[in-house]
């Protein structure tokens, strides 16, 4: 039986999988992404292994490749990537010529959003934004039913003004990432208190009251809950989908977003804010699945 591969190529792993056309994944893996390799070569070498790989053991039809930054899904080409450093790669036209299997190009969270449009959260829902919450933050729309994705640096909810005023990679201050993301929970904490601590430890000991914690925490879920009102002034959809890492922070967070939400929405359209339900390597699902739709 032929098989997509769906990967989803991160910051620090490479995140794949085999999916079948309903969207069930098998023999899912983890990798190191290759640090220090702005040319992109140490990667296509290691997804070349890694594919060469899965193809030993199984009937790959196609390849679903996600990559995070500003991508050009027709060319194939990753035009730029801030955490991995890529400029104009076109990492497709050479995975392909490596693997002699087509390959399909997308942005890492519209891939993850096109898994909760077919098979996730927001299966049912005709409208909903996606907002993956990881080392960074983006968001991803769907719209009657497909993920709307106009342009490269559509969803880059990540780089748009807060209240604060961290200076961001991007190069401006204040970025909303820089303050709800995973990453930042980690950075600001350590900012502080010199303890280095993953996103969800420090949202654990926010819930036991740890004062640096608990604030760090309410920054967070005070701007973002801001810019859930713009979306739902602007989109009103009926589900906002909370993915990535965060996620993990489960219905403790959503209560908190409900909460501040009550006090910023009046007349707008209230949407629902539910967690993404789809195992962690949602990102190599939605990569094949996308292989399915695209390359047959
Ligand atoms: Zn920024």
């Amino acid at each position: 039986m032929s098989l997509m591969l769906g990967i989803d190529l991160g910051g620090t792993a490479i995140k794949s999988a085999l999916v079948d056309r309903s969207g069930k994944i098998s023999d899912p893996r983890s990798t190191p992404t290759p640090q220090g390799d702005p040319q992109g070569l140490e990667a296509i070498k290691a997804l070349t292994d890694l594919v060469k790989s899965y193809q030993q053991t199984a009937s790959v039809a196609g390849v679903g490749l996600l990559v995070p930054g500003l991508v050009d899904p027709e060319n194939g080409i990753a035009i730029y990537s801030g955490t991995l450093g890529w400029r104009d790669l076109a990492i497709a036209d050479l995975l392909e010529a490596k693997v002699g299997t087509r390959v399909t190009l997308e942005h890492d969270v519209t891939g993850i959003a096109h898994a909760e449009n077919r098979i996730g959260a927001a299966k049912d829902a005709k409208s909903a934004v996606v907002v993956a919450i990881g080392t960074a933050l983006a968001a991803s729309v769907i719209l009657q039913g497909e993920v709307y994705h106009p342009h490269p640096a559509v969803g880059e909810l990540g780089h748009t003004p807060t209240i604060n005023q961290r200076p961001c990679v991007c190069g401006l201050k204040g970025c909303l990432e820089m303050t709800a993301s995973g990453g930042a929970l980690s950075r600001n904490y350590f900012a502080i208190t010199q303890e280095h601590l993953g996103a969800m430890e420090i949202f654990d000991r926010a819930r036991t009251g740890e004062r640096v914690a608990a604030e760090l925490v309410q920054e967070f879920v005070d701007v973002l809950s801001t810019s859930f009102v713009y979306i739902s002034a602007l989109l009103g959809p009926e589900l906002i989908v909370i993915a990535g890492g965060v996620s993990k922070a489960g219905e403790d967070l959503i209560a908190k977003l409900n909460e501040a939400l009550d006090q910023k929405l009046t007349i707008h359209r209230r949407p629902k804010l539910v967690l993404s339900q789809l195992p962690s390597g949602s990102g190599s699902i939605g990569a094949g699945l996308l292989a399915w739709e695209r390359l047959i």
